[in-house]
């Protein structure tokens, strides 16, 4: 399954509670039939190039996902628990 983001502004951090509810809704892909389970996070901007990059910043526990072409923000996890 596949979920597309992209933003406009900067989002708050994804919570799990998030990701669960990214993931109940099923993939964005019309036509597709893959199983719920495990959820992968394209870019809108350069789908066809596939490429994330993924950082990771102790202070904020804060993992952000970008596309790799032109940097775009697709989203921020928190990790660490509060
Ligand atoms: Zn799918
Ligand atoms: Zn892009």
């Amino acid at each position: 399954m596949s979920a597309r983001l992209g933003w406009p502004t900067e989002p708050p951090p994804f919570t799990k509670t998030d990701l669960d509810k990214i993931a109940s809704q099923g993939c964005a892909i019309p036509g597709c039939t893959c199983e719920l389970g495990k959820l992968f996070f394209r870019s809108l901007c350069h789908d066809d190039h596939r490429g994330v990059d993924v950082s990771y910043l102790k202070d904020s526990g804060i993992l952000t996902v970008s596309c790799a072409v032109c940097e775009r923000l697709m989203l921020k996890i928190k990790i660490a628990e509060s």
